[in-house]
């Protein structure tokens, strides 16, 4: 597309109003990009992108990717899909529909165009996994019919789709599996494990510890994901992933729970709540890959990450 100004790119960014997409947004625009921002606003909220409203090269669409979208860019990444637990289960048929049919209008773009574009994969991919710490080349565990799968198989599905429109349409495809993240701007009540104990530290309720608290999450901090979403993005066209994006340093949720209790200086007592059906029992992801491909490593410490997510939730409360 021919453009003003040469390094200045047209970038779509799907779910640009939740969590990560806003994040990214706000990364992008700091590198001179002009940004659409594209949602429906399910789990996305305006406020995550307020700060934007005036600025020059920001334009927000609300829109639904389970329909077809024409506009002109010169990158895509496709972040548009609930991704709490709580709220992906809220609607089970439409998180399938956003995944899949989202991959596919998103795809079309993106074969129309002949524009890179990112997926928003998950580790959830991996399922229940058997093979510890996840590589790639790890196929994974999952329930077709429980009910985390409107998920997890709707993001395997988008995988698949994004390959097979790579390999028949040749469409430069980048697929990133991210796990478990946290920071600023996650849904106070979202259900997800750092949003609730902090929340609930701060408010001096109860820590919810679903089953004994002995299974682990791998937790990155938003910045260091975000600054491996843009390393990937400029890639060349031999990289496609699928890549794992996140923090290699595993915790048990009853040490996550610590740590939250001690950064809040909180006296919430932990009370055990019974273990959600196919809750993984371990999660740790191998950044060999991302290592070696996107010289990326996590920098950000999950005490440091934790203090920075707390200052947000108290400046909500
Ligand atoms: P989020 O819920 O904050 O953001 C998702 C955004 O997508 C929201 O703004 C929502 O309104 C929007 N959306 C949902 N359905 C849509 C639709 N049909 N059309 C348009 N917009 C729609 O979640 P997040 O944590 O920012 O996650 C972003 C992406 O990253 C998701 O695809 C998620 O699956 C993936 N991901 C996140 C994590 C994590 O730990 N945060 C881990 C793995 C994968
Ligand atoms: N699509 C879109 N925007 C575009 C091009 C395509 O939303 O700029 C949608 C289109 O509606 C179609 C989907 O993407 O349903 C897949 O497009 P593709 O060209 O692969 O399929 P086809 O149109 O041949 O079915
Ligand atoms: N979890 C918990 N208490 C909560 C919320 C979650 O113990 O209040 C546990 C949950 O059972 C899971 C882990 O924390 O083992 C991470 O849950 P989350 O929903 O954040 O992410 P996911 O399971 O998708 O990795």
């Amino acid at each position: 597309m021919a453009r003003i100004y040469d390094s200045r790119k047209r970038i779509l960014v799907t779910g640009g109003a939740g969590f990560l997409g806003s994040h990214l947004i706000d990364k992008l625009l700091s590198q001179g990009h002009e940004i659409i921002c594209v949602d429906n606003l399910f789990t996305g909220t305006k406020r995550n992108i307020d700060h934007l409203h005036n600025h020059p090269r920001f334009e927000f669409m609300r829109h639904d990717v389970c329909f077809p979208l024409y506009v002109e860019v010169d990158e895509i990444y496709n972040l548009a899909c609930p991704a709490s637990p709580i709220h992906y289960q809220h609607d089970p048929v439409q998180t399938t529909k956003t995944s899949v049919h989202g991959a596919i209008n998103m795809l079309g773009l993106a074969k129309r165009l002949k524009c890179k574009i990112m997926q928003a994969s998950t580790s959830e991919v991996y399922g229940d996994p058997v093979v510890h710490p996840q590589t790639e080349a790890y196929w994974g565990n999952v329930n077709p019919i429980g009910p985390r799968s409107c998920y997890d198989e709707g993001k395997r599905c988008a995988e698949t789709l994004f390959f097979d429109y790579h390999r028949q349409h040749s469409v430069a495809i980048k697929v990133a599996r991210i796990f478990n993240t946290y920071g600023p701007r996650m849904h106070l009540r979202d259900g997800r494990v750092v949003s609730n104990f902090i929340s609930q530290a701060l408010a001096g309720e109860d820590i919810t510890l679903y089953g004994d608290g002995s299974q682990t999450r791998s937790f990155c901090y938003v910045d260091d994901l975000i600054e491996a979403f843009v390393r990937l993005m400029d890639t060349d066209a031999t990289v496609t992933g699928p890549i794992n994006l996140g923090n290699p340093v595993e915790y048990t949720m009853v040490e996550l729970a610590e740590a939250v209790l001690e950064i809040t200086g909180s006296r919430s007592k932990l009370v055990r709540q019974p273990l959600p059906a196919d809750d993984p029992t371990r999660r740790r992801p191998d950044i060999s890959l991302a290592k070696e491909i996107l010289k990326w490593e996590p920098k950000v410490k999950l005490g440091d990450g934790l203090i920075k997510t707390t200052e947000y939730f108290n400046s909500l409360i």
